[in-house]
């Protein structure tokens, strides 16, 4: 995709995004777009950069220390969206912005580790599998409110908020059903925990008006800015 096509879908995002903080009273600052250039190539990300963007979505450890340095001279923060196995959490801890993708305990013990033995805090959410879907990762509903109390007890780890992927459904209620499950048990959180939970990760390329409608802070688009990926990629 040319660097043109790229700055244009970014704004065409950009203004989707807005029109639905519109329709519900949100104001635009609050929601962040995420480009997820995963599979994608350097070029492609050297043309959001131009176009202002500064962080990115990845979610292959591999891929992202390949990108980290061909891209060093840009200063690009990286987010890591993706399921993360324990054994490559060193990637993580020393080249990620933050980690959107907590999915279980022994995971965040271990990048806990990498990340105290580099003296860093990493801003990080709670993977929530909002839909029921066996294939995607995160802890259930029921499980989150114990699993934030034992991740934000680890110092390495800054445990702002929560991370879903709605239902894999044109079925727009059944979208919007998982998206507010997860808002409703942010809310809750933020009220046990305080302030620094606030972050809501929620919405990609098919849903992420209805996200941002639910209240989504974060939305992570990789297909609407990038075009499709490969079919083998994840
Ligand atoms: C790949 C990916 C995205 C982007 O998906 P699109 O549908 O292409 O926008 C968003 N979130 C996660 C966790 C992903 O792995």
């Amino acid at each position: 995709m040319t660097e043109t096509a790229i700055a244009a879908n970014l704004a065409a995002a950009r203004a989707r995004i807005d029109a639905a903080c519109a329709r519900v009273g949100r104001d635009p600052e609050e929601v962040e777009l995420l480009p997820v250039s995963k599979t994608h190539p350097q070029d492609a990300l050297r043309a959001a950069h131009a176009a202002g963007y500064r962080r990115f979505g990845e979610s292959r450890p591999q891929e992202l220390e390949a990108k980290a340095s061909g891209l060093a001279d840009l200063g690009l923060g990286w987010v890591f969206i993706g399921h993360l196995q324990s054994n490559k959490a060193r990637v993580v801890a020393e080249l990620a912005d933050e980690f959107q993708a907590l999915d279980s305990l022994r995971l965040a013990q271990a990048l806990d580790r990498r990340l105290q033995a580099l003296g860093r805090r990493l801003p990080a959410l709670v993977q929530v599998n909002s839909s029921g879907e066996p294939t995607k990762g995160g802890f259930t509903p029921d499980e989150v409110p114990a699993a934030v109390r034992d991740l934000r007890a680890l110092d390495g780890l800054d445990v702002r908020g929560l991370m879903t992927l709605a239902a894999n459904t044109d079925d727009e209620d059944a979208v919007r059903a998982c998206f507010t499950t997860v808002t409703a048990l942010q809310a809750r959180l933020r009220d046990e925990h305080g302030g620094g939970f606030d972050a809501l990760s929620m919405g990609m390329s098919g849903d992420f008006e209805v996200a941002v409608e639910c209240g989504s802070t974060c939305v992570r688009l990789g297909t609407t800015i990038f075009g499709a990926r490969a079919l083998s990629a994840p």
